[in-house]
């Protein structure tokens, strides 16, 4: 190691790593940045996300972060000076059925409490954000602030912007191991055999973290989910709001092209988690457009023009787990989005490098998602 130079390896070119290294070096031109992506950037959850950007319906434990990286969203363009293809478009989860609209109405009061700018409308204003929507809509819930971006154009701007700030990202060269000396990380052994010293290893490694984690003695329980994605063909442009519906698996957006993009976290087969294999699930392709078309009829005119998944880590709370290992120094971990990580990734990218270089780590947008809950 460079003496004096500080040397950080993120383990995973997911969004998470990307977003912790651009933001150290940003922080930092000193520190030296290193991402080891066993495949190529992107290459799991992230490119395969929905890129709903949404703090609508968020667990408590997880709203002071979102807030915070929502408002980070809008201008986030500029200063990756690179395109996500991001847009504020709103967000609305509609109730189809008396169970559905008891809910909402029973969501909105601690949203609001804790600053989420939710709102309850009926039917009829569901109808003018949403035209379209099945007449069945008893109303639902609208957030304003929530939007969406692209997966791909978002993956390829940080991978672009970390590059630019001097991280070096090597693509195709996985960690294969943790180094530990006297309770604290001091290296990480590439799959080639070599080995990178560094003052800190953060594992951003998805639903890979795990099995390199235990290596070292850390047990975190993560379990890999495969979540499936439809495309469809596109008509001009309608439907301006991210809908979701209470009750019922679904995420929709109309894409800039008008293609509709449909998830919700239907199930994929995942014959092999170890190299990242999955594959679609017919039941899963039926059960998520049948949902779709119910909420928003104007789908039954399209047809799927593609389908795939991606692998993702939950945890047990389905909250992700963040930061420090007690009794391990020179580690970080970041894992476990559970579904929902794609809208925290500036906010967390910034919160771990603040704790990779010792600088106020905003504690309070992340209590509670520490290690130390899990069992
Ligand atoms: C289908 C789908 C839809 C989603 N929709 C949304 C949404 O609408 N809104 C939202 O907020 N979130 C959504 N998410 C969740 C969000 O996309 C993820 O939480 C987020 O992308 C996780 O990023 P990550 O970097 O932690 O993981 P990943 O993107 O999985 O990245 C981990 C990377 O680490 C690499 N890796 C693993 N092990 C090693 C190793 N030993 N050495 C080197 N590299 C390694 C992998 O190859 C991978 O590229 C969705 C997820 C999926 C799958």
């Amino acid at each position: 190691m460079e003496s004096g130079a500080r040397a950080i390896v993120v383990v995973g070119g997911g969004l998470i790593g990307l977003s912790a290294a651009f933001h150290v070096r940003r922080a930092d031109r000193r520190t030296r940045v290193t991402v080891l992506e066993r495949a190529q950037v992107g290459d799991a959850a992230s490119s395969a996300s929905a890129a709903g950007v949404r703090v609508m319906g968020r667990d408590p434990a997880e709203r002071a972060m979102a807030l915070e990286s929502l408002g980070r969203w809008p201008d986030l363009d500029r200063e990756l000076e690179a395109k996500t293809g991001y847009r504020r478009s709103g967000g609305l989860r509609v109730a189809l059925d008396e169970a559905g609209w008891a809910e909402a109405r029973a969501t909105v009061g601690a949203q609001r409490a804790d600053g989420v700018p939710v709102e309850l409308v009926d039917a009829a204003a569901a109808h003018r954000l949403a035209p379209g929507l099945s007449p069945e809509c008893r109303g639902g819930v609208h957030c304003p602030i929530d939007g969406q971006a692209e997966a791909v154009a978002t993956v390829r701007a940080w991978a672009t912007a970390a590059r630019r700030l001097g991280v070096r990202i090597e693509e195709g060269l996985g960690a294969e191991a943790l180094v530990v000396e006297g309770a604290r990380v001091v290296a990480v052994v590439r799959s080639d055999g070599a080995r990178l010293p560094c003052d800190i290893a953060l594992v951003a490694g998805g639903a890979w973290s795990a099995p390199l984690l235990a290596k070292v003695g850390v047990k975190l329980p993560l379990r890999g989910r495969g979540l499936q994605m439809l495309l469809t063909d596109a008509e001009p442009a309608r439907l301006t709001p991210v809908v979701g519906c209470f009750g019922r698996p679904l995420s929709l957006k109309q894409l800039v092209d008008g293609a509709y993009l449909i998830g919700g976290g239907w199930p994929a087969r995942v014959p092999d988690e170890a190299v990242n294999r999955w594959e679609v699930l017919d039941d899963s392709v039926r059960g998520s457009l049948e949902v779709a078309r119910a909420v928003y009829p104007p789908l039954a005119a399209r047809s799927v023009t593609r389908s795939w998944a991606g692998i993702e880590a939950f945890t047990p709370d389905d909250l992700p787990v963040l930061g420090p290992v007690l009794g391990l120094d020179g580690l970080l971990i970041a894992a476990g989005f559970s579904g929902h990580g794609f809208a925290l990734v500036p906010t967390v990218g910034d919160v771990l490098a603040r704790l990779a270089l010792g600088l106020d780590p905003h504690l309070h947008l992340w209590r509670g998602l520490g290690a130390a809950r899990l069992p």
